[in-house]
């Protein structure tokens, strides 16, 4: 094994990974295509670019991102210590000179004489199979991974594991949902007694508990108002590199709804298969939501794929009968994202599990965002350090600190990854209910530091 780490991607996350190594004394092989290539959406010649927004979000602890900014401080993260010297006023908000930041990460990456950045695109000169066959290698490339890496990541993992675009549905919690309205079920399996009287269907409905689906049913005036906003709701811009081939995987639901008004009731909110507990017939329309994590906290609204803007999401959405207290821990997208399925190959500390000198890190994982970026950096790195000391154990974080439960959401087996940001309903509930949904996010955030 060679004596250096190597890291593809001098983003956010790579960049990270690189300070959190080299700072164990070992040496670091940095890969940047910078300035040489650029993607759709980088500019600046400097590593850590922000290709953005400029705000790393909230700094409160009772907002995710602000818990996960809390935990990378105490963890020593070079970025977001970074991000804190050159900040802009932003109220509780941490933003940044963009500028700025990206050179002073540039700056103290340089004076770090074990690190060596080369600016070469792998996958032109240098291959990715040469680069683990020489040792360990973290992968951080990120959403716009070039089109000649993504060639060898998929002949790395397989084809049908690396993904180009991002279509999710939004998710709420589940306590949110008024189940006074919702029930359990999947389809068909209240409508096996069709025949039997009316009673007879709402007691079968009602002990239905727990299966993998809530629904929420729709009577044809509430479906007629919601589906009027739908079609006339506000969507998100696109980037100009993303217009062309958003749409061809996944149709966002605002498009599907504008076909024709029932488009939808004979689509994703087909009522067939379900009886409405409260009136024993057939609902006009159903919404589903799946669970989306292993503690069933939260739910993700079946074929909501979209690209509304997210306050238009939650006011339209939040029409829904059951959904109009609805807690959203993460509103939908559509947008250019190379990621890999990580539910199926990598472990909880960002490791391939098919070779274990191979990490990945930042968006190409599935986390989604700036601050969520550089956390998985931090522990690709810090395991990739253990590795390349011969310690066999693993550096895990508890899934009940933020950091620890991405790594743990984008790591456990799904039916298939859908990106995530940091958000509450990804840790496990507390012991006691709370409803305010502050004191709740408080104590989540204090439990999570005290583990940290
Ligand atoms: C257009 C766009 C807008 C976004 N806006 C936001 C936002 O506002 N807020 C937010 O929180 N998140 C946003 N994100 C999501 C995400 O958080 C950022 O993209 C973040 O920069 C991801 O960090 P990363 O380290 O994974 O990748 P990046 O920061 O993109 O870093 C990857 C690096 O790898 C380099 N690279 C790529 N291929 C190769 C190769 N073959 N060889 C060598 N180097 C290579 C790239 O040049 C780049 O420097 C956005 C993403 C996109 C694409």
């Amino acid at each position: 094994m060679k004596d250096y780490i190597t890291i593809i991607g001098g983003g956010l996350a790579g960049s990270e990974a690189a300070y959190q190594i080299a700072k164990n004394g070992i040496n670091v092989r940095l890969y940047e295509m910078k300035p040489k290539v650029f993607s759709p959406a980088h500019s600046n010649h400097n590593l850590a670019e922000i290709v953005c927004s400029n705000s790393f979000k909230s700094n409160l602890h009772t907002n995710a991102c602000g818990l996960l900014k809390e935990e990378l401080r105490l963890l020593d993260s070079l970025l977001i210590k970074i991000a804190d010297e050159t900040a802009v006023p932003a109220g509780q908000a941490l933003a940044v000179d963009r500028d700025v930041f990206s050179r002073r990460v540039t700056e103290e990456l340089k004076k770090m004489d074990n690190i060596e950045i080369i600016n070469e695109e792998v996958g032109d000169t240098k291959h990715l199979r040469d680069l683990i066959d020489e040792g360990i290698v973290i992968i951080a490339t990120g959403p716009l991974t070039s089109d000649k890496l993504s060639k060898e990541i998929s002949e790395l993992i397989g084809n049908n594991d690396l993904h180009f675009y991002d279509a999710a549905a939004p998710i709420v919690t589940r306590d949110s949902i008024d189940m006074n309205i919702a029930f359990w079920g999947d389809r068909y399996d209240q409508e096996r007694a069709k025949e039997e009287d009316v009673e007879l269907w709402k007691e079968m409905a009602k002990n239905i508990v727990n299966s993998d689906y809530i629904n929420l049913p729709m009577n044809k005036d509430e479906y007629e108002k919601f589906w009027n906003e739908l079609i006339n709701s506000e969507v998100a811009k696109l980037h100009e590199f993303e217009k062309r081939e958003i749409f061809e995987g996944c149709m966002p639901i605002e498009i599907m709804a504008k076909r024709g008004i029932d488009t939808l009731r004979f689509g994703p909110l087909k009522p067939v298969g379900f009886t409405d507990p409260r009136t024993g017939y057939r609902p006009y329309a159903v919404v589903q939501l799946r669970q989306d994590n292993k503690e069933g906290t939260i739910y993700n609204l079946v074929g909501f794929q979209t690209n509304l803007k997210f306050g238009e999401q939650k006011r339209v959405f939040s029409m829904i009968p059951g959904l109009e207290n609805a807690e959203f821990e993460k509103y939908g997208v559509m947008h250019r994202n190379t990621y890999i399925d990580s539910t199926k190959l990598l472990d909880n500390t960002y490791n391939y599990k098919q070779k274990n000198n191979v990490f990945f890190a930042g968006q190409i994982t599935g986390v989604e965002g700036y601050v969520e970026s550089i956390s998985s950096g931090l522990v690709a790195a810090i395991n990739a350090v253990n590795k390349f000391k011969g310690i066999d154990e693993k550096k895990v974080f508890s899934n009940l600190t933020m950091i620890g439960a991405l790594a743990d959401y984008i790591s456990t087996q799904n039916d298939r990854l859908q990106p995530m940001n940091a958000n509450f309903g990804i840790l496990p509930p507390l012991d006691e209910k709370i409803r305010d949904k502050k004191l709740r996010y408080e104590k989540l955030a204090d439990r999570a530091l005290d583990n940290l």
